[in-house]
């Protein structure tokens, strides 16, 4: 690697060399997932530029500024039933019927001695009144009503501010906005948030075999996958993307993609030619214009994995096998970009379940098989998806999970448990 960039004269390249050899257990030939994660992670400053989006604009994004609560929600105390409302004192005695309350509409007179109120749910409380009772639990006769299962004191009132306090923060920055975000933002009153602008990732295919859909497909060649699961991926993220095609393995054409790419965006990202031995191009040109590290990681599949800097622009070199892309954006990729994009906290569960299947694996790497997390009887179980191959995409697309099996695990027989990482949750 060279010590300067003449595209980027002010950034100092040596840096990433030399935080690599400082680490202890840094052997770009044998890094663990976990020691490749740690390692990027070091390397991740959040996007600071920000933006106003209105609620229906800001599903995904990331918050900048916490939200504060201008409100008490509920803002008065309110009915959580259809029923009546009466003083608990006399809910022994039959009660006259005096008036009615609807959602949106108070009554407002004053409720005497021996009386209480109609009240549908979501009607503020009248003053001098403490309980609601069900309409199910009371006998109405004309304009009387009898209480057939006396409930406590203070009984189905939803109470003022119990959801949220007026000056409470209800949204941290670094939260991801959600579907029930937007709607806790309207409860609010609130029609916009303050947000981090959206990543700017472009991304491209290396290979002279590669030919992109819509055209015919010569001796040797074969589609473009990896573009198209990116778009995805890249798409899932909610960030902005650029699609800069395939490109040869022609050192010319891919140093102007490179660079274009690397001074456009935050983040390039590019599938093919890092695996060791071959399309030295792509590594002569990392080599040349960035500060790129190139390593065989204990995972299974997606070994060959190359991550550095190209001028202020994050590089992340993905092995060109179809799946060994996939998995290596889902471990490595996705959790940098929500980190570059300011989110706070990130969270993958994983959850231990039977596999129903024995796994080949060996000791010694990180595997992440594809499954397919099922249900039988009450139990969630998981089987695998079948041939595990690197180029068999269609893993991917049958598997609704991977089963992560760590460095230590070696081959298990069915009825095992295993750890899995579910690709879709309820949200
Ligand atoms: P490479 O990492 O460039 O050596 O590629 C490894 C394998 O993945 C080769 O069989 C390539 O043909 C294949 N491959 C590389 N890029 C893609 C792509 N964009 N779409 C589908 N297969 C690819
Ligand atoms: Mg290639």
């Amino acid at each position: 690697m060279q010590p300067h960039s003449p595209e980027f004269p002010d950034l100092d390249l040596s840096a990433l060399a030399a935080h690599a050899s400082c680490l202890d257990d840094y052997d770009p030939n044998a890094m663990s997932v976990t020691q490749a994660r740690h390692y990027i992670q070091q390397f991740l400053s959040p996007v600071s530029e920000t933006a106003t989006v209105a609620i229906k604009d800001s599903l995904g994004r990331v918050l900048a500024v916490p939200v504060t609560s201008g409100l008490n929600v509920p803002g008065h105390d309110n009915s959580a039933m259809d029923g009546f409302a009466f003083r608990h004192a006399e809910g022994g005695n039959a009660l006259k019927i005096i008036g009615t309350a609807f959602a949106g509409v108070p009554y407002t007179a004053e409720i005497p001695p021996g009386c209480c109120i109609k009240i549908m749910t979501g009607a503020v409380i009248p003053p001098g009144v403490d309980t609601v009772i069900m309409q199910e639990h009371t006998a109405t006769e004309g304009e009387w009503v009898t209480l057939t299962k006396l409930p406590a004191l203070g009984a189905n009132i939803r109470l003022t501010g119990e959801d949220i306090a007026a000056g409470q923060t209800v949204l941290a920055p670094g939260h991801r906005i959600q579907p029930a975000d937007m709607g806790l933002l309207a409860s609010l009153g609130i029609a916009g948030v303050e947000v981090y602008r959206r990543l700017k990732v472009a991304f491209f295919s290396t290979g002279d075999e590669l030919v992109s859909v819509g055209q015919p497909l010569q001796q040797g060649q074969i589609y473009d996958s990896n573009r198209y699961s990116l778009w995805g991926v890249l798409q899932a993220a909610g960030v902005e993307m650029h699609d800069l095609g395939n490109v040869a393995d022609d050192p010319a054409a891919l140093e102007k993609t490179l660079l274009q790419a690397a001074a456009e965006h935050d983040v390039v990202i590019t599938t093919g030619g890092v695996s060791v031995g071959e399309a030295d191009f792509m590594k002569q040109l990392l080599a040349e214009h960035g500060q790129v590290l190139f390593w065989k990681i204990n995972m299974k599949p997606g070994r060959p994995l190359a991550y550095g800097k190209i001028g202020d622009a994050h590089y992340f070199g993905l092995p060109g096998n179809p799946v060994s892309a996939m998995v290596t954006f889902y471990q490595f990729v996705q959790d940098a970009l929500k980190h570059l994009a300011g989110t706070a906290s990130l969270v993958s569960p994983t959850f231990k379940v039977e596999c129903v299947d024995a796994i080949k694996k060996a000791t010694g790497r990180t595997e992440f098989q594809r499954g397919i997390l099922f249900k039988e009887g009450t139990d969630w179980k998981v089987k695998t998806t079948g041939q595990q191959g690197s180029g068999i995409l269609s893993s991917m697309s049958l598997a609704n999970c991977f089963i992560v099996l760590d460095e230590k695990t070696g081959a298990l027989q069915a009825g095992a448990l295993v750890d899995v990482q579910p690709f879709h949750g309820v949200c």
